[in-house]
């Protein structure tokens, strides 16, 4: 079975937004983490999103990376291309959203591509070509301010230009609130008077799907996870997409279970301390463990006893003031990687002592763990809490992971995560 869909997201939490938005409308989904190596394998997937560290990177090193991605996405069948960028379009004048399309579009030999980061459900919606976040201009939002992208100018007309070769027009809402074929007509329009680029407004997510809908026939497309509402019914609508089950389905994965967290965020702080009033906790010591402790080995040996039990949780997480005393004495960077460290080597060693379901709590951590274990890729299952899935590893042995960056779930996410993961048909 070949890729239906090929996406290239610029950095990786966003890559997994997509695939989530993906499975949910009932494209079987697989993330490839750093980009795919020419001879990793195709999986069985209606859509393969590859998760790049692009968005930041000099124009010409996101250009590189993207196009040998799109080399390996055509290879494994890919119809249409999409690539993946923030809902608040980060870039700056050099780039690296307009370089990088347009380099796409050159190696696709396609003259016309489109640009929607609008994703209405979280708050993202543009109209007239200007961005809004929530209610305010993007250029009054905290966008105004990020240390590597500021967007200071909420005209994506503008911003794109700036950035971009080929001339940039509109499709304004009165056009895509007409549906699928006036935003057709609009793109035909633009393409004959000279446009290589349309920014198109949307405001709802129905405007999404019909703007996904005229897009049915484009090469590349580009956007937020939000233009990905509409391009799963293309397939369908095609005959393309078969009725292999639910899309979200993983293979039965069981094992012993671990929770490791090295987040400080308030939340991950409730979700530990909802762990410890129901049960032992292994507490990492970074100061010790600077003092030449072998950390590692004394959390394995207080797991090894534990495990197949309830799952057993090993933990970093600490309020500010201890993260702020453990900053002060080792420096914040050595702190942070240090702990990333143990907790990788942790991850390691549990999953060669057979544990084959990680809760990995840190988006950081998660990065790390990921690294530690070699996992190429992962494809995506049933959502715990909106934006955090169950992933399953590519490769052997195949892990259930759940990969949570700081501030999302409620208190009882550790326990939710495995008894969604158990709900999993067999
Ligand atoms: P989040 O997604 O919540 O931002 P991350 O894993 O991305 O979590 O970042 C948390 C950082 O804090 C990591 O680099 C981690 O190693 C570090 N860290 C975790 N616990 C401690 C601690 N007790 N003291 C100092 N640094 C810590």
């Amino acid at each position: 079975m070949a890729v239906l869909l090929g996406a290239i997201a610029d950095d990786f939490t966003g890559a997994t937004d997509l695939c989530n938005t993906l499975v949910r409308r009932g494209m079987r989904t697989v993330q490839l983490i750093d980009g795919p190596a020419p001879t990793t394998e195709i999986p069985d997937a209606d859509a393969v999103v590859v998760a790049l560290k692009s968005r930041t990177i000099p124009a010409a090193e996101a250009i590189t990376k993207s196009l040998a991605a799109l080399g390996w996405l055509r290879a494994a069948g890919s119809q249409q291309i999409l690539f993946k960028y923030c809902s608040t379009f980060d870039s700056t004048d050099d780039g690296n959203i307009g370089p990088v399309a347009e380099a796409l579009m050159d190696a696709l030999g396609t003259d016309f591509t489109l640009f929607c980061p609008a994703f209405p459900e979280a708050g993202r919606t543009i109209y007239q070509g200007y961005l809004f976040v929530g209610d305010v201009l993007l250029s009054e939002s905290g966008m105004r301010d990020h240390p590597l992208t500021p967007m200071r100018d909420p005209s994506l007309v503008r911003v794109l230009q700036r950035q971009s070769r080929g001339r940039v027009g509109l499709v304004p809402q009165y056009d895509v609130a007409r549906g699928a074929s006036a935003i057709r007509d609009a793109f035909a329009s633009l393409r004959q008077a000279g446009f290589r680029h349309a920014i198109v407004d949307a405001i709802e997510d129905h405007d999404l799907a019909a703007i996904g809908e005229a897009a049915a026939d484009f090469a590349l497309i580009t956007g937020g996870s939000g233009i990905a509402l509409g391009l799963p019914e293309n397939f369908r609508r095609r005959g393309l997409l078969g009725d292999s089950g639910p899309a979200d389905r993983l293979p039965p994965i069981s094992g012993p279970a671990a929770v490791l967290s090295g987040s400080c965020s308030t939340a991950t702080q409730a979700q530990v301390a909802y762990m410890r009033e129901r049960g032992p906790v292994f507490t990492i010591d970074p100061i010790a463990a600077a003092a030449g402790r072998n950390i590692t080995e004394e959390a394995l040996a207080w797991a090894a006893p534990r495990l197949g039990g309830r799952p057993v949780v090993i933990s970093a997480t600490a309020p500010p003031e201890q993260v702020a005393a453990v900053q002060q004495v080792l420096g914040r960077e050595r702190a942070g990687a240090m702990v990333e460290g143990i907790l990788a080597d942790i991850a390691r060693s549990l999953v060669a002592r057979g544990v084959r379901r990680l809760v990995v709590a840190g988006g950081e951590t998660a990065g790390a763990v990921v690294q530690a274990l070699g996992i190429t890729g992962l494809r995506i299952g049933r959502q715990i809490d909106p934006g955090v899935p169950w992933t399953a590893s590519l490769g052997e042995p195949v892990l259930a992971l759940a990969l949570k960056s700081g501030n999302f779930g409620g208190p009882d996410f550790f326990l939710r995560a495995f008894s969604v993961l158990s709900m999993e048909p067999g």
